[in-house]
Parts: structure tokens; sequence; C-alpha cells
């Protein structure tokens, strides 16, 4: 991304934060011609060229990939991170860099970079159904999304179409279909999983929808190759066979000559003009000068990722808002929520020795949901989906013997054992007790309040862990599993990587913050289109759902100004 750091400061539109949210945010501005500025409080990470280890084989790294003990000591948070190693740490900020207070543990996983988390996330990617919008409502654990189903799916496919979405049309009413490339396909003991599962417990085994690009369609041409299943996506993919902001929406946006990027951009605050009701524009710190900037637009789309957003808009304060940009509900920060990931369950399976597979591949498969969908059938509300795969063991006791040499060198060329593992991502209910607020003391090296995170579990999360623990052990060991192992770790919130609310959409403005169409209720001209939007959290992967709601609220926006109603 060619890096912009002239005297222009009006646009027509603002987006802050560059990575999942905010690359959609601009790719759709840019395209129906508003002139965007996406500031970026990171670094540049350009497609390809800043993929330091992208095709580095693991025997170059010092330590085959793994930290040493001093990284590790330095960083305890991050470093239990998924998929946090020599290989990807680049992408994620450091425990001690960018400081905030837990009055609770919590362990805030974040990249601060040209492209956010989207570099490095995992690319689950399956639609939510028309009852996981309406759960929270019916069950009476939340309040009612403005907008259903029927109200996204258009985007959804919107965005599938274009980010690239493998999977199989399934037909399952939990986890409607989309625009799919073809599936990975299913291992022998995923396969065997899927037989069991379907036939003692009625319940769907289906290969997961990821963002891999497995058949490039002609909007991909310019951009992506097909995904080769390397499986090294979180280092950057040279291909760019995974959905990233990177190699996808920003070169796109970029392509219009519309896009202006600034990255070092640290977003203070959002600027509320008195006299029209409407917010002007942003005020920056360069993050390497600590120069105080004014970027004015007549539209701000907020894309800081859920907790940043949180935080910038709880310090934009003005005579109007003295508690922050939009609160007059006093709800700003409140309801903050996440996905439950703290259970798994994994064995070993006989049976399968003569069978190999190809090769690894980037995807896992997948249980939706099977709880309290059409009613409340369980002693905990909400839902939870499974993550399951099987896999082939290179090396394990038994089949590498206590020596080196000639020895050891036939052993590890020999297939180990098969097994697989199942693990949770849950719903949780979102309460005005989990929230974010500022420090009145302690300040980051810019001048801007740090965030303090209360946010925990509940006992309905302990409902949810007990009844995945028995059902995922109920369907391992249906399928043969042997040496059965479960794992509550009841890790701190924040290593589940999805936190979302805090900004909340909702019907009514005593309640909620953001209107159906994601604008603030009380500053129609600031939309906030990332995980603090979020009502309650479902059961699926969240960040799809904040592309098309994105994608939705931009082309909304870019509707209203055009009548001259922003
Ligand atoms: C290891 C891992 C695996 C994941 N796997 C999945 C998955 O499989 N499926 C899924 O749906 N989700 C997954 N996620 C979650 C996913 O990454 C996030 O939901 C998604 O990135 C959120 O998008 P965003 O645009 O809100 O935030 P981000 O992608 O985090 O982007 C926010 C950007 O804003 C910038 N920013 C922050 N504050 C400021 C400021 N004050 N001024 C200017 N810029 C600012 C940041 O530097 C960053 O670039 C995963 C996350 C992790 C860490
Ligand atoms: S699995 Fe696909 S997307 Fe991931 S690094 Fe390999 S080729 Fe790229």
């Amino acid at each position: 991304m060619a890096e912009n750091k002239d005297a222009v400061t009006h646009f027509d539109a603002i987006v802050v934060g560059s990575g999942i949210s905010g690359g959609w945010a601009a790719k759709e501005l840019c395209e129906k011609g508003l002139k965007t500025l996406v500031l970026e409080r990171g670094r540049n990470v350009e497609h390809i060229r800043d993929y330091p280890t992208a095709s580095t084989p693991v025997w170059d790294f010092k330590y085959r990939g793994a930290l040493p003990k001093s990284v590790l000591d330095a960083n305890p948070y991050i470093s239990r991170a998924a998929g946090y190693d020599a290989s990807t740490a680049h992408f994620f900020v450091k425990d001690a860099d960018h400081p905030y207070i837990q009055e609770k543990p919590f362990e805030w996983i974040r990249g601060y970079q040209v492209g956010g988390k989207s570099l490095i996330w995992g690319r689950a990617c399956a639609r939510w159904s028309a009852m996981d919008f309406t759960a929270p409502h019916r069950y009476g654990y939340g309040i009612e999304w403005p907008v259903g189903y029927d109200d996204i799916a258009p985007w959804y496919s919107h965005v599938e179409k274009f980010i690239g979405v493998c999977g199989n049309k399934d037909g399952i009413d939990t986890m409607p279909d989309g625009e799919f490339q073809p599936a990975f396909e299913l291992n022998c003991v995923e396969q065997h999983l899927k037989e069991v599962v379907a036939e003692k417990f009625n319940r769907h085994y289906v290969s997961g929808r990821w963002a891999q690009v497995t058949q490039p369609q002609e909007i991909h041409k310019e951009q992506h190759r097909q995904c080769l299943s390397r499986n090294l996506c979180m280092r950057g993919c040279p291909l760019g066979g995974y959905f990233s902001s990177n190699a996808s929406t920003l070169p796109w946006a970029e392509k219009t000559g519309n896009l202006t990027i600034r990255p070092f951009s640290v977003v203070h605050s959002v600027i509320y003009d008195e006299q029209s009701g409407k917010a002007a524009g942003v005020k920056v710190i360069d993050a390497q000068t600590k120069e105080e900037i004014i970027y004015h637009a007549k539209i701000i789309f907020l894309n800081a990722s859920a907790l940043n957003t949180n935080l910038i808009l709880l310090n934009s304060v003005s005579e109007r808002f003295p508690n922050g940009l939009g609160n007059d509900n006093g709800l700003l920060g409140k309801y903050i929520c996440f996905h439950n990931y703290r259970a798994s369950v994994s064995g070993e399976f006989d049976g399968f020795e003569d069978k190999y597979y190809k090769v690894s591949k980037p995807s896992e498969c997948i249980i939706p949901n099977f709880r309290n969908v059409y009613q409340q059938d369980t002693d905990f509300v909400g839902g939870y989906v499974i993550f399951s795969a099987g896999y082939r063991e290179k090396l394990n006791d038994e089949n590498v013997p206590a020596v080196l040499g000639a020895a050891f060198k036939e052993a590890i060329s020999k297939p180990g054992k098969w097994g697989a593992y199942m693990y949770m991502q849950g719903e949780t209910i979102p309460k005005a007790s989990n929230h974010v607020r500022l420090s009145k003391d302690k300040k980051d090296e810019w001048g801007i309040p740090l965030l303090i995170t209360s946010v925990d579990y509940d006992d309905n999360d302990d409902r949810m862990v007990k009844d995945f623990i028995e059902q995922g052990t109920a369907m391992m060991a249906a399928a043969g599993a042997k040496n059965i192992v479960v794992n509550d770790n009841r890790q701190p919130p924040g290593l589940d990587i999805h936190e979302m609310g805090g900004v909340r959409m909702g019907k009514d403005p005593a309640t909620s913050l953001l209107n159906e169409w994601n604008q603030l209720h009380h500053c129609k001209n600031v939309f906030v289109t990332d995980g603090a939007c979020m009502t309650s959290t479902g059961n699926q992967s969240p960040s799809i759902l904040y592309m098309s709601l994105t994608a939705r609220a931009a082309n909304y926006a870019v509707e209203q100004l055009k009548k001259g109603a922003l």
C-alpha cells in the first residue's frame, strides 16, 4: 500500500482501522466514488513484500519455529494465542507494547498493522442462521436485533463472492449455505466421525466454510491464486490464497484512485460539531512524531476492532456528549461479550492404519449448533458450534525409539497414530456488568486514557462447557475413540479472540447505541461496523458478519450522502 502523508485533511469519508471490517468499508466507499482516508495506527504491511517468513522452511528458524523462553516470559498473554510462534510473531502486538488494565483477567489479542488481524485470523467463515439473530430476544437473554437473516443474506453473498469462501451446500438450517467454492475433503477419520455423528446423534459433521480461494473466479484473477493447502496462512500467503485486507479489499480500493491510507495514525477521538449536530472529523496522533492532526470528513466509519472502537467513542467527549459520543443512555462500553473456547476433547483411533491423507489442509470440520435452536432445551441459554479435525501424528512415543541416528530416521519416516479433536465455540450472554471503561489517571504514550477491561465468565458458560464435554465425549466414544482426553482450560476471556459489543445495535435508543444501519442513534454520520456493534454473539465465527454489516452500512451511507441526508 502506498504510504501517503500529504497535507490533504478533508475527505468524503474516514475509516478508522484497516483490518477485516475497515478494509471492507474502504473497498465499498472507494468503489462508490468517495475520497476515503483510512487511518491505521500500525505500520504498513504490503501484500507479499512484507511477509518475511512466508516461505521460510521450519529448519531455518533458530528453534524450529518455537520462541525462546525470554520471549515467552516477556509475553505471557500473547504467547498463549493460537498460531503465535517465530513465524507469525511480527503480526501480533507484544504484551508490553500497548498496555491496558485488566480489572479481571482478560488476555487481549491484537494485531496493529495495515491489515490488522486479517493477516492472522483463522478464516472460519460460516453464516449465522435466522435463529441466531432471534434467540436472545426469544429466550429473554438479550435485546432484539434490529436486523434479521433476510436483511443480511444478500450481503453475505456479496462478501462471499468477493473474498472466496469454500464449503459444501449442506442444506443445514442452523448453518445456511452461501456462495461457495469447492470444499476441502474430509479425511478418513473425519468421514467416519461424520457417519457416526449422523447415524447415532442425528447431527451434522461437515467440512468448514473457510475463507480460502479454492477455485479462483474472474473477480479473483488479479489478486489471488488457488490455495495450495500449504497451511502456512498466518505468515501471510504469497499466493493470496486466503482473505486478508492486504491481499483483497485494500488493493481493490486503491485501484479506484479514491483511497488514501495513512499508517502510524493513532485515532484519539471523533470530533463532534455542536452546531451541525454531526461529527466533523477525527483527531489523530502521529504514532512516531506524536504530532496532532485533525482530519475532516462527511462520514466516519469506526473499524478499530471492538474494544478499540469502544475506547475511541468513550474518549470522544464534548459539551453535548460528556460521557462519550452517542452515549446518552450510559450504555457505551457495556454488554461486552465473546466466544467461549474453554473446552476440548481428543482421542485416538484404530483401524485406519492403511489409510493416509494427501496433505494438511487449512480448514477444519464443523458440527453446527444443535442446542436451544427451536426451543429452550438445556439448563443454559445460547448455543455452541464444535470445530473438529482428524489427523495423523508424525512423531509419538510408540514409533520414535529413544535413540538417535539411523533408527530414529527410520522411525520418523513412518506415519504415527490417527487421532481427532473437538473444541467448542460457545455463545456468551451480553451483560451490563461485562464492560470496558477508561482509566481516569493512566494514559498511553499518545496521551490516550488506558482501557480498563472488566469481563468474565458466568454460570451459564460453566453449564455450557459441561454440556459440550458430555456431548463431545459421547460422540468421540461412539466413534470408537480410545484414550479420550477432556480439557477445560479455564483460559481468561480475550484469548477467545472474538470480543464483541459495547456499542450494540438495537431498535430502541434507550437500550442501544446504533440503529439498524449501524449509525449512532444520536450522531448519524458515525457508523460502527466492527464487533463493537454486535447485539449478541451467536455461536458462529463473527468476522464474515462484520464484513457483511460493513458493506451494507457503507452502501446505505453513500445513498444517504447522495440524498443530502447526512
Ligand atoms: C488467532 C486468531 C484467529 C481468529 N480466527 C477467526 C476465525 O476463524 N473466524 C473469524 O470470524 N474470526 C477470527 N478471528 C477474529 C478476527 O480476527 C476478528 O474478528 C477481526 O479481525 C475483527 O475485524 P476488525 O476490523 O474489527 O479488527 P482488526 O482486524 O483487528 O482491525 C482493526 C485495525 O484497527 C487498528 N486500530 C486500532 N485502534 C486504532 C486507533 N485508535 N487508530 C487507528 N487505528 C486503530 C488496528 O491496528 C487494526 O489494524 C481470529 C482472531 C485471531 C487473533
Ligand atoms: S493454505 Fe492456502 S492460503 Fe494458506 S498459505 Fe497455503 S496456499 Fe496460502
